[in-house]
């Protein structure tokens, strides 16, 4: 039989009974820590250019690639994941929101999580609801969330967290959906511009992980998903992205991406002509599955850390 290549995909990886957020869903250290040697022993560990030279058919290995790819450029990434990686010479790829990083801002999709793992949920909602009432008719936008998509997208959640999740992710207008969350982030959290720095990687951090070994890539400029803006908005967004990357970052080989929410319907072939345009080589998907040679180099597949060898004590 064949190789296959395998790449895993983490966001939060934090020992969360420890921090202020233990209700936050991630992956604790530890497990983290037992999942790195259980993939050594099941694949050869890759590294984007081995992964990529297998993709094009121009490396064959002796058994199951697996690549390890990191999302949103998260703190931990760097003070906790870098240092185990490096313990296990193991690169792991990391993606960048650069507007988190540039302009100090929270991405709406973690300002949503803090103010989940912060807030009774039902509390939560109301108080959202109640914002939102102000902007938009309630009964038309709940009549947009498709419960059976919701549950895709969040596969984890109870079927209420999902459609809460989807009605901001991919119902909702980005400008409404950012505004209500950024006034209830900041009613009960704290000001963006004080929380962010201690929530995601700062450039000089990024750069020591790439002198790590660790490879950087853009997750876009202000995480929304692709497929849903203009034209003229989703140029100007993954221009900047890879603006700033290169110009904070030390140069790479090769620059990956990572879209976000990642399903097939955040991203169309418009989105990849622009990625191509602003010197993107290949960009991850969150569509589940392995990958083998000839695949599309701008949807490769990934599965959750949950479901590869090591992820379920
Ligand atoms: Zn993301």
């Amino acid at each position: 039989m064949s190789a296959a290549l395998h790449v895993v995909m983490y966001h939060y990886v934090r020992d969360l009974p420890n921090t202020p957020w233990p209700r936050l869903k991630g992956m604790p250290t530890g497990t983290f820590r037992q999942q790195l040697c259980a993939l050594q022993e099941h694949y050869e560990l890759a590294t984007l250019e081995t992964a990529l030279a297998f993709l094009q058919g121009a490396y064959t290995p002796g058994r199951d690639l697996c690549l390890l790819t990191f999302d949103d450029g998260l703190k931990e990434h760097y003070a906790e994941v870098t240092p185990l990686l490096v313990e296990h010479g193991i690169q792991g790829i990391f993606f960048l929101i650069t507007s988190c990083l540039q302009e100090q801002r929270m991405a709406s999709v973690h300002m949503n999580h803090v103010l989940l793992a912060t807030l009774d949920f039902a509390e939560y909602r109301q108080a959202f609801f109640q914002r939102l009432s102000t902007r938009v008719s309630l009964p038309e936008v709940m009549l947009r969330v498709d419960p059976q998509a919701a549950q895709r997208s969040a596969r984890w959640d109870t079927p209420e967290v999902a459609a809460f999740k989807y009605l901001i992710n991919f119902v909702l207008a980005a400008e409404v959906r950012d505004q209500v969350i950024r006034d209830l982030f900041t009613d009960y959290i704290a000001s963006e511009a004080s929380f962010a720095p201690g929530w995601y990687i700062s450039w000089d951090e990024a750069r020591a992980m790439q002198d790590a070994g660790m490879v950087l890539g853009g997750h876009s400029h202000r995480h929304q998903a692709l497929a849903t803006l203009s034209a003229a908005a989703l140029a100007r967004d993954v221009r900047t992205c890879q603006q700033l990357m290169r110009a904070n970052l030390r140069s790479q080989a090769c620059w990956p991406f990572s879209y976000p929410y990642g399903k097939t319907n955040s991203f169309n072939p418009q989105t990849i002509t622009h990625l191509r345009t602003c010197g993107v080589n290949c960009a991850f998907s969150t569509e589940v599955g392995s990958n083998a040679p000839g695949n599309d180099l701008y949807a490769i597949r990934r599965i959750d850390w949950k479901d590869a060898p090591g992820g379920r004590a």
